[in-house]
């Protein structure tokens, strides 16, 4: 089961206000979706996340299907009950991560072979297949196999790249069960008159939601949203957009801007991680010697259980310790932020006063600049 509800929308190319209905949950959008490469959102638990405000997770097929493999999950009770998280799970369909990680890769029109880059083993997997495997973890939205050309890339590779994508859409709209929703991608590089056939096209076919990809692989950020801005007034109203791996909170914001309603991105737990946190008013990098003494939180104005409790000189401390906490309490507070950027997003857009919030957004980290410079 999956609907998507128009609640609201600003004209073509401009912010929407959306619901999305699965079997496992509804999920208000504009949404980010926290990343659980893994099956697990790192240093989290499922009921940490969720009172975060997490109402969707993404994982990846590609890692899954490389370790523990997808029949290991389905044996188990599929991913859901593998990972104990009973809201909605979006995988992604590993286009990307065969493009960015695999030591090796070459592309057929059958599909695509390449390394494991975990133990080197020979991989072969065509979109029929890949369809096959997110059905099979028992997911609630899967995505077509695509395939990603580099940046900068010869036009002619773009365009073939874009050909496959569109011919393998076909076939992955063919092979699946209709029980889940299917999302295609839209390719087309950094040529605006490809990603405009390639939006026409793949909007034809009828797909439950549309995924903008092949963006933020290296091109400049002005160049990216202009590929946005031809894109997405060509994708059917009715159905959600999804702008893949772009997530610095001023890309959520942009995105939104621009009529984007779900996201993804690794930037606020691989961050934290690296001791960097996202707040209002900019970023905080935990380790610098100007927090050793300072007892204030990592963002005033947020209501997270680090900020509750914990002041910039003692998660310092812990990171300095390489204290697991430390890691645990800027994951939180960095995902409270992104879910309460979000929320905060939905709440303007339904009361007609996106542009103004937009504008609040961005002189609050020039005021967090001025007063850290
Ligand atoms: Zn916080």
């Amino acid at each position: 089961m999956f609907e998507f509800h128009l609640k609201k929308n600003e004209g073509p190319g401009g912010p929407r206000l959306g619901e999305m209905r699965t079997r496992r949950g509804l999920v208000h959008t504009p949404a980010f979706m926290p990343v659980g490469t893994y099956a697990t959102v790192k240093t989290l638990t499922p009921e940490e996340l969720r009172d975060l405000g997490a109402q969707i997770i993404l994982c990846n097929v590609y890692h899954l299907h490389l370790r523990p493999g997808v029949e290991a999950i389905a044996a188990l009770g599929g991913l859901n009950r593998f990972m104990h998280w009973d809201g909605p799970i979006l995988t992604d369909s590993g286009g990307y991560q065969i493009f960015s990680l695999a030591p090796f890769r070459t592309t057929t029109e059958e599909g695509v072979t390449f390394r494991s880059h975990l133990d080197g083993s020979l991989n072969f997997l065509t979109p029929e297949a890949v369809v096959g495997l997110q059905e099979a973890l028992g997911v609630d939205i899967m995505v077509v196999l695509d395939e990603c050309p580099g940046y900068p890339a010869p036009e002619a590779e773009v365009h073939r790249a874009a050909e496959l994508t569109l011919k393998w859409a076909r076939q992955s709209l063919a092979a699946r069960n209709r029980e889940t929703a299917l999302l295609a991608v839209v390719q087309g590089g950094m040529l605006p008159e490809l990603r405009r056939e390639q939006a026409q096209a793949m909007s034809e076919l009828g797909f439950d939601g549309y995924c903008l990809g092949g963006l933020s692989v290296g091109e400049d950020k002005e160049l990216t949203w202009a590929m946005v801005d031809v894109t997405a007034p060509l994708l059917p109203a009715a159905k959600p957009r999804y702008l893949m791996g772009l997530g610095t909170p001023e890309d959520l914001v942009e995105g939104v801007a621009r009529g984007m309603d779900l996201f993804d991105c690794v930037l606020p737990t691989r961050n934290a991680r690296n001791g960097m946190a996202f707040t209002t008013f900019g970023r905080v990098v935990i380790k610098n010697a100007a927090y050793t003494q300072d007892p204030g939180p990592l963002d005033q104005s947020c209501g997270c259980y680090t900020c509750r409790h914990f002041s910039r000189a003692y998660l310092r401390h812990l990171f300095a310790a390489r204290e697991i906490l430390a890691y645990r309490l800027l994951t939180l507070h960095n995902l409270y932020y992104y879910f309460n950027l979000m929320a905060g997003m939905r709440e303007a857009v339904a009361q007609g006063r996106f542009a103004s919030f937009r504008q609040e957004f961005y002189q609050n980290r020039l005021q967090g600049g001025n007063a850290r410079g």
